[in-house]
């Protein structure tokens, strides 16, 4: 079982979004969003390896960066676990593993 994703609905439409926003950019009410919790699965939509990075994550290079499609309707961008890089593929499910720092880690489903 993966993560939680925390994230906000909009009360009135029910569109998924990673920030609250002030206001809905389907329905356009205002002050719209609740906080919700998100199941963190999804498709790989587009990846890249990555082979230069900048000085804290030097250490863990080739490391793959892929655009996620969740299951919820959100576009996520997060890094693939490393034993999984080889599974990596366009369509692949994914499911959120845990967060380092700021970067969301996926393991492959
Ligand atoms: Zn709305």
């Amino acid at each position: 079982m993966g993560k939680l994703l925390h994230g906000f609905q909009c009360k009135i439409c029910g569109a998924n979004s990673l920030i609250a926003y002030e206001y809905c950019a389907n329905c356009r009410e205002k002050e719209s969003f609740q906080e919700v919790k998100f199941n963190g699965r999804g498709t790989i939509f587009s990846f890249t390896k990555i082979f230069v990075a900048e000085e804290r994550f030097q250490s863990e290079i080739p490391y793959v960066v892929a655009v996620i499609h969740s299951d919820d309707g959100l576009r996520l961008l997060g890094r693939i676990e490393k034993e999984d890089m080889e599974k990596v593929t366009i369509g692949a499910m994914v499911e959120l593993k845990e967060w380092k720092e700021d970067v969301a880690i996926f393991k492959v489903s």
